[in-house]
This record gives C-alpha cells, sequence and structure tokens, in this order.
C-alpha cells in the first residue's frame, strides 16, 4: 500500500471504511478505517481525493503518539507526505 492512497486503493488493499468523524483535537473530518491488520486508523482526504493517515497531519495525535510509532505502520509516515501536507501556521 502507498500513501496518499485513493479509497479503491484502501478497499483493494483489505482496508475497511468504518465512518467519519470529527477529530476531536483538530476537527478535521477523520474517515475511520480497519487496518489489514484490524487496528482502527484515522485517515483524512487530501485536495486530490486520496487518504493520508491523520496522525501524520494533526498536531495534537502527533504529540501524543510521537513516542508509540509502531514499526508495522511506518509506510504511513513518509516524510514527503507530512511535509506536503502540513498545515500552515
Ligand atoms: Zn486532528
Amino acid at each position: 500500500m502507498r500513501f496518499p492512497a485513493t479509497m479503491a486503493d484502501l478497499l483493494r488493499g483489505g482496508y475497511v471504511f468504518l465512518q467519519t468523524k470529527p477529530c476531536t483535537d483538530c476537527r478535521a473530518l477523520v474517515y475511520w478505517f480497519r487496518t489489514p491488520t484490524r487496528r482502527e486508523g484515522p485517515f483524512v482526504k487530501t485536495p486530490r481525493d486520496r487518504f493520508v493517515s491523520h496522525f501524520a497531519l494533526c498536531p495534537a495525535a502527533r504529540i501524543r503518539h510521537a513516542d508509540a510509532t509502531c514499526p508495522g505502520q511506518g509506510e504511513l509516515f513518509p516524510s514527503d507526505v507530512v511535509s506536503s501536507f502540513a498545515p500552515r501556521a
């Protein structure tokens, strides 16, 4: 799976769409998916209709999860994605 991914890519890759919900920290609209490893992951849509992990974008979540990164999800956090979609100050 490569990110940013389309909805079709996610479904084909074994992700299951669960629900949309505003992020409690930054209020972005978050799309929750169950990942192939049976975790629940928050994603946000980019302007090009692709999905990236909200953990990579949400300032609050990034801080909260900084010490709890899972090696298996490293591909969700490519540095180029983080830098190109970082919120503008
Ligand atoms: Zn957020």
